[in-house]
């Protein structure tokens, strides 16, 4: 049996990626660990120290000051300190080249946004914006003083919750049809940090595929994706290997 190695395959995903014309990104909690954000499930994942159930939207309405005690603590006590790494300025460089048309993220981080990447599609919303329940008005998490718990909204005092969808709610539906037509329109896709379990996410890379789409997996670990349909799997962490990869890529598209 031929085992490829690591840096071949890295070269051959640089091929793709150099030669692609429309390159679209999907990208999961794993891009975001090397910024000091945990994945939710697994041994130190966050569901480990917290209950999802705080994140079930009739939890939410039930008790909603009990809800943003931890609310507050996860998403912007400890996540609002997080920034971009290796990965996320990597594929922000990528869109900078021309190359990465889009980025579809599962992330609620605002990493990507941070690092410069401009075409992001938010499939499950951003914990960096906060709205109100009850007239729809939306608020930039810093402007709102998580001070008295729950916030409420300056125009008519309804409850305000973080933008992001919990257990219960719809996808957004402009960030799913985005999203659905990136998948179709791809050359190359590159899913980051993804275990492939959280629908309806994980329907977006089997679209690439279906659509010829060239799939390159940049994960430590095997997902449901890498069987299934990675054509490569890189298998390392991501700011590791993106850097890697970006520096390949920039190689070649110098000497194009
Ligand atoms: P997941 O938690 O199910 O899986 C994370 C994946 O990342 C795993 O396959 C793991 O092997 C991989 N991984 C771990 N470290 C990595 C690294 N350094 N580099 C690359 N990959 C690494 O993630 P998911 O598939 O995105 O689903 C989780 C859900 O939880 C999503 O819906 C997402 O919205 C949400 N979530 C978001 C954040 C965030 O915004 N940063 C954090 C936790 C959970």
């Amino acid at each position: 049996m031929c085992v490829e190695t690591l840096a071949r395959k890295i070269k051959k995903a640089a091929d793709f990626i150099s030669n692609s014309s429309y390159l679209v990104a999907f990208t999961g909690a794993g891009i975001s660990v090397e910024s000091g954000i945990p994945p939710f499930r697994g041994a130190d994942g966050l569901w480990s120290r917290y209950n999802p159930e705080t994140l079930e939207l009739n939890y939410f309405y039930r008790y909603p000051a009990e809800s943003w005690v931890v609310i507050k603590e996860i998403f912007y006590d400890f996540f609002g300190k997080a920034q971009p790494n290796p990965a996320h300025l990597a594929l922000a460089k990528l869109e900078k080249m021309g190359l990465l048309k889009s980025v579809i993220t599962q992330n609620i981080d605002n990493l990507h946004q941070a690092a410069g990447n401009t075409v992001v599609y938010e499939f499950h919303g951003n914990s960096q914006r906060l709205v109100c329940m009850n007239c729809n008005s939306h608020y930039p998490a810093s402007a709102i003083t998580l001070d008295t718990l729950p916030p409420a909204c300056s125009l008519c005092d309804g409850l305000l919750k973080p933008d992001f969808i919990f257990f219960g709610e719809r996808i957004p539906m402009d960030a799913y049809s985005f999203s659905m037509n990136a998948a179709e329109r791809c050359d190359v896709m590159l899913i980051i940090g993804s275990t492939g379990e959280v629908m309806p996410a994980n329907q977006i890379p089997p679209v690439a595929k279906r659509n010829d789409a060239v799939i390159i997996e940049v994960n430590p670990e095997p997902s449901r994706y890498t069987s299934a349909i990675t054509d490569i799997h890189l298998e390392g962490r991501a700011g590791d290997i993106m850097t890697l990869l970006l520096e390949l890529v920039e190689k070649k598209i110098s000497k194009m």
